[in-house]
């Protein structure tokens, strides 16, 4: 029979460690491809090889052994044994294998791992002379164990009971206690309860129980809490694991041997020095598993010198070599160590910084290398502040990490009271069954925002994000009760309104009583404001890493804000402009009666002037702030009855007068203009640019505020840069119609003042219209800025308020969605259609502004493709700009994303 059942053409079925290296990580998985490299690098590591994940897709295609793998195997176990000096199922001396699994990428504890492979009735003899008659029962234990429960899929817990019933007969709290004859009368009572479940016995034909194996690991790659996994880390389910066979070395012949992992810095911290955990007579399953208490790495420097020397040398090798922090298992058997597996850890944000900086210092890297090491995502969990130690306050309820930091206050189940409350300068937490637009003040009252119902992409999800305010959804332990004005938890907990509650929108948890909060160190020293620079390496790194970002990057950042508090916020944080002002914010509140006398016809006049007053006060500080740098005004957006009352209480209010006979003109006036107002559709309404349209004083008032706003700060000496953005426009002749109008009042002002005042006048690109016909918009827009939250909305066709409870929740659960659009921008589709609109744009006006000032402008994955897309800047809220800025530097450095590609292609 031919032993290369592979075709010349098609990935090998089985490698040597010797014959891979790391860049094989496709085909060998990681752990074997860093086994092999290790291997390379002349490390101490036990021979083995490697049955592909060529092989495995193959198995799983066909469900059955690949002809010819058996012989392939063979093959290479030939070799092993060659090399080991061992032979598999040699009764005087026999050769042991692990059976490990391993795919592209780490699927830490998912998937099966076999230990001991080989111990049988003949070789259990064999192996006492080399370590003792304890040390083979032992590893005979673990065999049946491990095989039973993994390739026969027999329930461990059958044999956990075993073990439990056998300490406690010893007298003894771990299973090293465990003497030879103990464990040799539990492999005995093992496979009696492999034989009772399955009808079948270990086999006793040592290439049996590994061809097993081998099919088994293959196959544990679709248990479902792999797959579950797969799917929460966007791992393809199509690429297979590998399996890994390497020679036994044993840490648990006594008191001379053990097992530990370790990393190379503290993934924590970051801080230099190695770092970890050991067991001494154990194999490495019992670190990992928990069964015992280990000791710190630094013992073992007493316990075995050259042992503990040795290791720290491979780990400065390994550190070297990958030029990264590194993790790494390893077990000693009498006094030789041996290196069973690394790979580049994982480690949390802020060690992300340091060791990445660490690494430039160390001439390892440099700074470019360094970017691509840290992430936008890593940098905003640093920004937010965090909950301290909670211990002694309760855990009323935990949901979905809506938005990261930490908020402690009363307790407030409306905004109204969350408002009020806020006035009287009391910390408050909102808690909602679920959020509408309506609870805006209480959200930018509130230090945190829970919900009961909703996801991340719930509407308060997406406005507590925006704001920066911590924010947990989903919290559907809590039950709201808004007549008795209490909350009860699941365990049956109560709370009154007013109690105080901790919220860590970090982990979605929510604590009873106040958890002290500490402010991000990081943020404090981004805002400038500690003195004690130096002293904090993790913001000392952040900060070197965003100076090198801004010094790399070729797209502008801004912020979206329109109070002073939020402008001083983003010039802190390195905004160079504001690229949104939402005008409707000098609206919100009380102040949205305005808007109604301006539509019931209720002293128009009076509040046409008070609109024009108040927007030109909130423009007048920002545009000092900002002075020097542009400050993109949005004329009125959201929709009518927003600021209407409601239609249903109205009516309700109208047939109780009715039925009591009580006179009130005024309310039956209100209902009937609210009727003829009403729409059944309103995103898809009266906004933006068509309300407008239909009521252009408002429009005069708007370009009159940015006027004198700006001839003003001009007269104190300012350079003020104003520039009008109108949106929702689908047609280029509404732009047309708005851009005469901002442009015959601006002209007015200025000729009031004995001067000219030229404000670029632009268009947010929220419609597919808008993009599709981006050409004509161009030849009369100064700028595009596409606003993604609506083109996402419209482009799909879905809403986003009700993304999490409605169907969206199905297709995410189906996946039928490979991410969240709402949340990253869907470069398929929403993103063609920006391309689209930068290509044509500029094609009819070579020096169209582009920018973009949606959710999106601040989400990590997303500025990268605006990058790629060819936009000016992007603007998002104040606490995003140095996520943006990181981001946007990155962008340069990193691998292009696709849809850069597609841009300049038809
Ligand atoms: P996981 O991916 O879950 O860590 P591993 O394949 O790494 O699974 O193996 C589980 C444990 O068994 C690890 O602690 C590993 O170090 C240990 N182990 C694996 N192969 C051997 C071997 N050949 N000799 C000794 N210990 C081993
Ligand atoms: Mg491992
Ligand atoms: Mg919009």
């Amino acid at each position: 029979m031919a032993v290369n059942a592979t075709p010349e053409s098609s990935p090998p079925w089985v490698l040597d460690f010797a014959d891979g290296d790391r860049s094989m990580a496709d085909l060998l998985g990681g752990k074997g491809a860093n086994l092999a490299e290790m291997t390379r690098l002349g490390l101490p590591v036990p021979h083995g090889f490697i049955v592909t994940t060529a092989a495995c897709r193959e198995y799983l295609r066909h469900g059955s052994e690949p002809p010819g793998l058996t012989a392939l195997v063979d093959a290479h176990l030939a070799r092993l044994e060659r090399d080991s000096g061992r032979r598999l199922g040699d009764p005087a001396d026999p050769l042991l294998v692990s059976v490990r699994s391993g795919g592209r990428f780490s699927m830490p504890g998912m998937m099966e791992t076999v230990l001991d492979v080989g111990v049988t009735d003949d070789t259990v003899a064999g192996l006492a002379r080399r370590g003792g008659d304890r040390f083979a029962w032992d590893c005979y234990r673990r065999l049946v164990q491990m095989y039973g429960r993994t390739v026969l899929g027999v329930d461990g817990a059958l044999f956990e009971q075993e073990l439990a019933a056998a300490r406690t007969t010893l007298h003894v709290s771990h299973d090293g206690e465990l003497d030879a004859l103990t464990l040799r009368a539990l492999v005995a009572s093992f496979r009696r309860i492999i034989q009772r479940e399955v009808g079948e016995d270990l086999p006793q034909d040592p290439r049996e129980q590994l061809r097993r194996a081998v099919l088994a690991v293959f196959s544990s790659w679709n248990v479902p809490r792999a797959r579950f996994y797969r799917r929460q880390e966007g791992i393809p389910d199509d690429l297979g694991t590998a399996v890994n066979v390497v020679e036994m070395v044993y840490g648990n012949t006594g008191p001379r041997s053990g097992s530990g992992v370790c990393f190379t810095r503290d993934p924590a911290s970051g801080e230099l020095g190695a770092y970890g955990d050991y067991l001494p007579n154990a194999q490495g399953e019992d670190v990992v598993n928990g069964s015992r208490a280990t000791i710190p790495l630094a013992q073992l420097a007493q316990l075995d010198p050259a042992a503990y020397t040795a290791l720290t040398g491979h780990l400065r090798t390994l550190e070297e070599h990958y030029r990264d922090l590194c993790d790494v298992e390893f077990t000693i058997e009498d006094g030789t160590l041996w290196v069973l597996q690394t790979r580049v850890g994982k480690r949390t944000a802020a060690a992300a910084f340091r060791i990445a900086c660490a690494l430039v210092d160390e001439g390892l890297i440099d700074l470019d290398e360094a970017l691509r090491r840290v992430d936008g995502r890593q940098l905003s969990r640093l920004l937010h502040p965090q909950l301290g130690d909670t211990s002694g306050h309760d855990l009323l309820a935990t949901g979905l990490p809506a938005s990261p930091g930490a908020g402690v206050g009363e307790v407030a189940l409306d905004h109204e009271t969350a408002a009020r409350w806020a006035r009287e300068g009391r910390d408050v937490v909102l808690v909602r069954q679920e959020t509408s637009p309506d609870d805006l003040p209480g959200i930018v009252a509130a230090r945190a925002v829970v919900t009961a119902r909703g996801g991340l992409t719930s509407h308060a999800a997406v406005v507590a994000r925006g704001m920066g305010r911590p924010c947990v959804v989903g919290a559907a332990d809590l039950t709201i009760d808004l007549e008795t004005r209490t909350v009860t938890t699941h365990a049956g907990v109560t709370l009154a309104e007013g109690d105080t509650v901790s919220v860590d929108g970090t982990s979605g948890r929510v604590h009873l009583g106040r958890v002290p909060v500490q402010p991000s160190a990081v943020a404090t020293r981004l805002a400038g404001g500690a003195t004690d620079t130096g002293t904090d390496p993790v913001s000392d790194a952040v900060l070197r890493l965003l100076a090198h970002a801004d010094e790399r990057r070729r797209v502008g950042v801004r912020a979206n804000a329109e109070t002073l508090p939020d402008a001083l916020a983003a010039r802190q944080y390195g905004a160079e402009g504001i690229g949104l002002f939402r005008t409707e914010h000098t609206l919100l509140g009380p102040r949205r009666e305005l808007v109604e006398r301006l539509v019931l016809d209720r002293d128009r006049d009076d509040a046409l002037r008070q609109i024009g007053e108040l927007a030109r006060a909130d423009l007048v500080q920002v545009l000092e702030v900002m002075d020097g740098l542009p400050v993109v005004v949005r004329l009125l957006d959201p929709p009518l009855h927003e600021f209407l009352p409601d239609l249903t209480s109205l009516a309700v209010e109208v047939a109780v007068n009715d039925a009591t006979g009580v006179e009130d003109a005024e309310a039956e006036e209100r209902l009937a203009a609210v009727r003829r107002w009403h729409e059944s559709n309103p995103m898809l309404g009266l906004r933006g640019v068509r309300l407008l349209t239909v009521l252009p004083e408002l429009v005069d008032v708007q370009a009159r505020a940015v006027a004198e706003a700006a001839l003003d700060l001009r007269a104190r000496g300012l350079d003020p840069r104003p520039e009008v953005m109108v949106p929702l426009v689908a047609e280029s002749a509404e732009l047309v119609l708005v851009r005469a109008r901002v442009e015959a009042v601006l002209a007015t002002v200025a000729a009031e003042h004995r001067t000219t005042l030229r404000v670029p006048v632009g268009v947010m690109v929220e419609l597919p219209r808008a993009a599709l016909t981006s050409g004509r918009l161009a030849a009369v827009a100064d700028f595009f800025s596409f606003g993604t939250n609506d083109l996402t909305q419209t482009t799909w066709g879905m809403s986003r308020d009700d993304a999490e409870t409605g169907f969206l929740r199905t297709y995410r659960e189906q996946g039928l969605l490979a991410g969240d659009p709402f949340s990253t921008l869907d470069v398929d589709g929403v993103g063609r259609l920006v391309s689209l609109a930068v290509r044509e744009g500029r094609r009819t006006r070579p020096d169209l502004g582009l920018g973009a000032c949606g959710e999106h402008a601040g989400d990590p994955d997303s500025v990268r493709f605006f990058v790629a897309a060819g936009l000016d800047y992007v603007s998002c809220s104040p606490p995003r700009v140095p996520v943006a800025r990181l981001e946007a530097g990155r962008a340069e450095v990193l691998e292009p994303v696709a849809g850069g590609a597609w841009a300049d292609t038809r």
